[in-house]
């Protein structure tokens, strides 16, 4: 076993297929250039000693104490992760944990789960755990779930493993399975922040979780996964409820016309697929802002951009955007000046295109 592991887990981005993933559909996502760096050691002793680069801030704390940390709760992302592969039965010892991260923090961009994949992987390898990489992505789920008390799907986690360089990852989130889709060399992801933070540890994410369990509820199934949009149309359910049912059973059948469109090269099919689904969230799921509809619409009239919409939980955070890499630049400034004109706010660009997922660097 290394005494010493240095790991990196990007950070992803959803492309088609919003608030499917607790519904048990389908997600087509992609790891993005960005992440976390984990540098870690075995230590002697014990105990996790976790340090940020990224906010100054380091908690020592012993492994037969493994509690949530009130003062500092950044570090119940790597602490909650270690609990997990305890409690799951696999054997570690002491480690430190140095994070560093070029991933800006609550962008929707997943540094989260960014910082728990990374954390698991370095303690996979100290410690030369047996552990598969879907079962390393749900076990990091469920420390974001029970231990630092975010109810998020495990798209984030399983997009930061899963990762290829130039390809889409196609999650099915009822067989837990997962294929990637090639993605033209010549497009590139443009992500633009709206300047306005996600709050998903506010209620509206688990508001919507909600809804959707009680459209399941009323509708006789296990999961969305099990009904049609046409079936939702025709039911009889209230209208936010039915509304919110259209949004994911809709998305699903965009997942899955989207990897069609893919494979048979037709970006500008795929592109008014990613548009529709901002309508959707828009109209029917209602986790879009201003903001996030001013980038869509500015993307929409902009020439060399095939599609457009909201990524992520919603109620702020980015926009993806499938565009020619080739005008990448000349896009860039038509839409920031035009965003800034328009709503007075200035909005982050980053430019990527699909990257490989976590791994070890040294
Ligand atoms: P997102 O996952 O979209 O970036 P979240 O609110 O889910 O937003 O997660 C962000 C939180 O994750 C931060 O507030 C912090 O607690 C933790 N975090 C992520 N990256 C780091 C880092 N490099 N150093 C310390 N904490 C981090
Ligand atoms: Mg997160």
């Amino acid at each position: 076993m290394p005494d010493t592991v240095t790991t990196f887990a990007p950070g992803r981005v959803e492309i088609l297929g919003n608030h499917t993933d607790y519904n048990l559909g389908f997600v087509l996502s992609a790891a993005i250039h960005l992440g976390v760096t984990v540098r870690s050691n075995r230590l002697s002793k014990n105990i996790l000693e976790i340090s940020s680069q990224t906010n100054q801030r380091s908690v020592t704390i012993r492994l037969d104490e493994l509690q949530p940390c009130v003062d500092e709760a950044w570090a119940n992302y790597p602490i909650g992760v270690i609990k997990v592969l305890l409690e799951a039965g696999f054997q570690l010892g002491g480690m430190d944990i140095r994070i560093s991260s070029d991933l800006p923090l609550g962008a929707g961009l997943s540094s989260s789960a960014a910082l728990e994949v990374a954390t698991a992987l370095a303690a996979k390898v100290l410690f030369n755990l047996d552990i598969e990489m879907m079962q390393l992505a749900q076990l990091c789920q469920k420390a974001e779930n029970e231990f630092v008390g975010v109810q998020s799907g495990l798209l984030d986690q399983a997009s930061s493993v899963f990762g290829r360089v130039h390809r889409l990852i196609l999650l099915d989130f009822l067989a837990i399975k997962v294929e990637t889709v090639s993605l033209p060399t010549n497009v590139s992801l443009l992500l633009l922040n709206s300047g306005v933070p996600h709050e998903l540890t506010g209620g509206e994410y688990n508001e919507r979780r909600k809804q959707c369990l009680l459209a399941a509820k009323s509708l006789g199934v296990a999961s969305l996964r099990d009904v049609t949009p046409a079936l939702v149309k025709s039911a009889d359910l209230d209208d936010v409820i039915r509304r919110r049912a259209l949004h994911i059973t809709e998305e699903n059948e965009r997942v899955v016309q989207g990897v069609d469109a893919l494979r048979s090269g037709n970006l500008a099919l795929f592109g008014a697929l990613m548009f529709a689904s901002h309508e959707s969230s828009r109209t029917n799921f209602e986790n879009s802002t201003a903001h996030l509809d001013t980038l869509v619409e500015l993307a929409k009239r902009t020439p060399g951009v095939f599609g457009s919409r909201l990524t992520g939980g919603g109620f702020g955070g980015s926009t993806v955007s499938l565009i020619d890499s080739a005008q990448a630049d000349e896009i860039i400034r038509t839409i920031s000046r035009e965003y800034r004109s328009i709503v007075g706010a200035t909005c982050y660009p980053i430019l990527t295109t699909p990257s490989e997922g976590a791994r070890v660097l040294a």
